[in-house]
């Protein structure tokens, strides 16, 4: 089977972990250690095709410092995730996707998503629906609304990359 790697960036404590681990594991936890950078090697099927997806997720919060660099040199594919929560963080994936692009510079349809996590905290939400609809015509990426704790909308995004790197 084919084998394809994602990375999955984003400031500390967005949901990072708890996303790929929902993905990967079909679990949740209140709970992850914030400094351990963990590999999943997953076996997915997936329009009918199975592939190998090896995914990235990285811990830390120093998405300011060249520690992103060998990641994003290495990563096929890269999920960017930000708290639904917490306007701040859409800020840090910006700050990302132009890594992405100064490193990866010239590279022609790098595949991306944005994920938005956190959906099912309504109450606290400070990012809304409009605003992401108009970034994700801004920056030409798809995003996803998500909740790792409820496992909404958590398959569809990593799917969706699983299906860019496919086509690529
Ligand atoms: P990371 O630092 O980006 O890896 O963030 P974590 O995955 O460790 O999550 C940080 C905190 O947010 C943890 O306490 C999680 O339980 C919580 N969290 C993550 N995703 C969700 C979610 O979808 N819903 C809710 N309610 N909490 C979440
Ligand atoms: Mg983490």
């Amino acid at each position: 089977v084919q084998k394809y790697s994602a990375v999955v960036l984003g400031a500390g404590g967005v949901g990072k972990s708890a996303l790929v681990m929902r993905y990967g594991k079909n679990m949740f936890l209140e709970q992850y250690d914030p400094t351990i950078e963990e590999e999943y090697d997953l076996t997915v099927e997936y329009e009918g095709k199975r592939s190998r997806l090896e995914i990235t997720d990285t811990a830390g919060v120093e998405q300011f410092t060249g520690i992103n660099e060998s990641y994003i040199q290495k990563g096929m594919g890269f999920v960017l995730v930000f708290s639904l929560i917490q306007q701040a963080s859409l800020k840090d994936v910006d700050h990302i996707l132009q890594q992405i692009y100064r490193i990866r510079g010239g590279e022609e349809d790098i595949p991306i998503v944005v994920v938005g996590t956190k959906m099912d905290l309504t109450g606290e939400r400070e990012v809304s629906s409009q605003q992401i609809q108009e970034l994700a015509v801004q920056w030409g990426l798809p995003f996803y609304e998500t909740s790792a704790k409820k496992g909404w909308h958590v398959n569809e995004a990593f799917n969706h990359l699983l299906g860019r790197m496919r086509r690529r």
